[in-house]
């Protein structure tokens, strides 16, 4: 049996995200078209006694992530040794380059990949059923856990509608130097909405399969209430579209704000750093899930 494998867990981004009603479990129903950036973390499983995590790299917070126990992607493994007895030990090895915090769903997707590097090694793989493990951990990470580069997600992230990817296009991150709990996203949300939700809407599958459609769909129900509190917001979103970004917001819940731009004409990161005055990652939207690598 193999005892080791690895995959890039890959970043994403909310093409559009509307929060709904908050359910009665006190959560919000979402409506959202996830997509997949090649940006990623490189997470590692091995088989063996013991259970730990080390977690390393360019974007670790100087406070590191807590203990092992509250990491998402040391709790998606516990999660799937409680639901087929297997594995009883692992060792997880992430090398961070996801920001913390920032609305790309790092966390999320170093969970997606625990699981699908489990369920490669398993000697009883869940296939599709690992969907279930995935969706009490996280709104984000039941997508994560799939092999799809882009779908419509709803409910609570956990239904999926898998779409086929729009070709590969340059982004640019604008890293802000602080974070968004998610958790208070919503609060100033609700706050905001006063009760009022989104009303009746349709999405047109064909404004999807394409950049041209997607422009006009894109857009994130957090952008506003976060640019409230924290101005720099808008002012990057600003600087992205004034750099020439076809579609430029909110990524998630923030703090990053992603610019996506037409293949002829990325601007170069130098240029943005210094109208910016913040830190750049240059990336690109996935066609593609990164596939598992058996050791
Ligand atoms: P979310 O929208 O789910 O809050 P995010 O994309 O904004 O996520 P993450 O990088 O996932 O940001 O980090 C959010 C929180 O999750 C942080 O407080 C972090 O300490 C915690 N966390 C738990 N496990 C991880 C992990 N493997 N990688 C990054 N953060 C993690």
């Amino acid at each position: 049996m193999t005892r080791s494998a690895r995959v890039v867990a890959q970043a994403k981004i909310n093409l559009l995200l509307h929060v709904l009603a908050r359910e009665t479990s006190g959560y919000h129903a979402i409506e959202t078209v996830f997509l997949r950036l090649e940006l990623g973390d490189d997470v590692r499983v091995r088989i063996e006694s013991g259970r730990s995590i080390d977690c390393r790299g360019a974007s670790m917070p100087a406070e590191g992530l807590g203990v092992p126990e509250s990491n998402l992607a040391y709790r998606s493994a516990v999660a799937y040794s409680e639901a087929i007895g297997w594995p009883s030990g692992f060792a997880i090895e992430i090398e961070k380059r996801i920001p913390v915090g920032g609305g790309l769903g790092g966390g999320s997707a170093d969970a997606g990949a625990v699981l699908r590097l489990l369920d490669a090694m398993s000697p009883r793989p869940l296939g599709k059923n690992l969907l279930e493990l995935a969706a009490p951990l996280g709104a984000d990470v039941p997508f994560m856990a799939t092999e799809h580069a882009m779908a419509l997600g709803w409910g609570r992230g956990e239904r999926l509608l898998a779409l086929p990817p729009l070709p590969s296009r340059p982004v640019m991150l604008a890293i802000p130097p602080f974070a968004i709990a998610t958790r208070d996203a919503y609060g100033w949300l609700a706050e905001s909405r006063e009760g009022c939700v989104p009303g009746a809407t349709i999405l047109d599958p064909a404004q999807l399969g394409s950049w041209g459609g997607i422009a006009q769909l894109a857009t994130n129900d957090f952008h506003s209430v976060v640019a409230a509190r924290q101005p720099m917001v808008a002012e990057l979103a600003d600087e992205l579209r004034a750099a020439g970004a076809a579609i430029a917001m909110l990524s998630g819940s923030g703090s990053t704000v992603l610019g996506i731009f037409d293949e002829a004409d990325p601007p170069p990161v130098a240029s943005l750093v210094r109208s910016t005055g913040h830190a750049v990652i240059a990336t690109r939207t996935s066609e593609r899930v990164a596939a598992v690598a058996l050791d």
